[in-house]
């Protein structure tokens, strides 16, 4: 059996901010914008905020209502970003077996590593320290045979915790807790499970997949059979590459003028195409996302001629799609680009008619050295300067 270590950054955004500014340590902090703005939601809330009530996803005008003294920031993705990666690179110090399960999150399989510590509880606390030490920011960490059983684990130590699940004793473990922890189970099927009787994962592990398929149908049945006798699976994929990478924006007031909505596309793309750099990786199709003020959602998309990772030939491709978009003479709520079609660079093996993207290439390259060092807002290019940090990061 392996052992899987599951690590949670603690109010990731929410503690980011504190670290950039110690004035804000102990303080209700709430990273999503601007409480006057009706449409935000809280990405981040520190765990002074979250005393009073406040959650992530919650409308920001809730948690200003729940906590009023709480400090609104709007939030900088950018450095969340190359934070999450100065994370990964501590963990890569323990195993290459690192898979990262969102910004803040990741599975470690650490099966050939505890020998290199005491025990796997120094190996954890050895890696919540390091972290500490050189981001003032705390984790907490799940240990088990498998990564969902870890991640659970994780959860009922939150904040700054550690707890370790020893083989064989998943399903003892999960018993007592509400069948809310195990993953796939929302509120519609936590009540549905309720209404049955069904309160702890115990009560649920001793219901037969048979009664559970006529209930929620075969396949959701099997998943949550299998989770609630504290199976689930133990595979760390450490290169996996993500699908796409997509930034999105939801205006505050609908907007018409397609000169603006330019504007803040094209520094969407900058950001997507900044992490498509940081993950060496290339986009083969650039996808515009337009949901307009009637909420009908619309994507236009466009293969590239070749894969790139530069803003610019992602900028072109945008101008080649948004008269499409502008077909509907309708308000725009929200825009979005996707970048898809991912694979590893292999710009260095393409060797003619690339003098333009070279030299593109090389100027972006010493823009993304000094946005590591300052902050993505420290280099903009072009008109994107004219952009207000609008952009509300997404939930944690
Ligand atoms: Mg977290």
């Amino acid at each position: 059996m392996r052992r899987i270590l599951h690590i949670d950054m603690d109010a990731f955004f929410a503690s980011v901010e504190v670290a950039r500014n110690p004035q804000l340590r102990g303080k209700a902090v709430v990273v999503g914008g601007n409480p006057e703005d009706r449409r935000g939601v809280v990405a981040s809330a520190s765990y002074e905020a979250r005393a009073y009530g406040v959650r992530s996803a919650m409308p920001l005008g809730r948690a200003r209502q729940l906590c009023p003294h709480a400090i609104f920031i709007r939030g900088s993705h950018g450095v969340y970003g190359e934070v999450s990666r100065r994370i990964r690179d501590i963990l890569y110090s323990v195993t290459p077996l690192v898979q990262m399960a969102s910004i803040d999150e990741a599975n470690l399989d650490i099966t050939g590593s505890i020998h290199l510590f005491d025990d796997e509880a120094a190996l954890a606390l050895s890696l919540k320290q390091r972290i500490y030490e050189k981001e003032q920011l705390t984790a907490t960490v799940g240990i088990a045979s498998n990564k969902m059983v870890a991640k659970i684990a994780a959860n009922q130590r939150k904040p700054d915790g550690f707890l370790a699940v020893p083989n064989g004793e998943e399903a003892s473990f999960l018993a007592p807790l509400s069948v809310a922890e195990l993953p796939g189970v929302g509120p519609r099927s936590r009540e549905m499970l309720e209404e049955r009787g069904i309160l702890t994962v115990g009560q649920l592990a001793a219901v037969p997949e048979a009664v559970l398929s006529r209930l929620m149908g075969a396949q959701a049945a099997s998943g949550l059979y299998a989770a609630a006798q504290g199976v689930g699976s133990d595979i760390v994929d450490p290169v996996r590459t993500p699908k796409s990478i997509s930034r999105e924006t939801t205006f505050s007031e609908d907007l018409q003028d397609w000169k603006e909505l330019e504007v803040v596309l094209f520094c969407l793309a900058e950001h997507c195409a900044h992490t498509l750099r940081s993950e060496g990786l290339e986009a083969g199709k650039v996808t515009l996302k337009v949901r307009y003020s009637d909420f009908e959602t619309k994507s236009f998309g466009i293969t590239l001629p070749e894969p790139t990772c530069l803003d610019t030939r992602i900028v072109e491709a945008l101008k080649l799609l948004i008269p499409k978009a502008q077909q509907r003479r309708t308000r725009v709520r929200l825009i979005g680009v996707n970048l898809s079609g991912l694979s590893k660079d292999q710009h260095q093996m393409r060797l003619f008619g690339r003098e333009d993207s070279e030299k593109w290439e090389r100027l972006l390259h010493a823009v993304d050295g000094m946005r590591e060092k300052l902050g993505f807002d420290s280099m903009r290019l072009g008109n994107t300067l004219k952009v207000k940090k609008k952009e509300d990061p997404s939930p944690e």
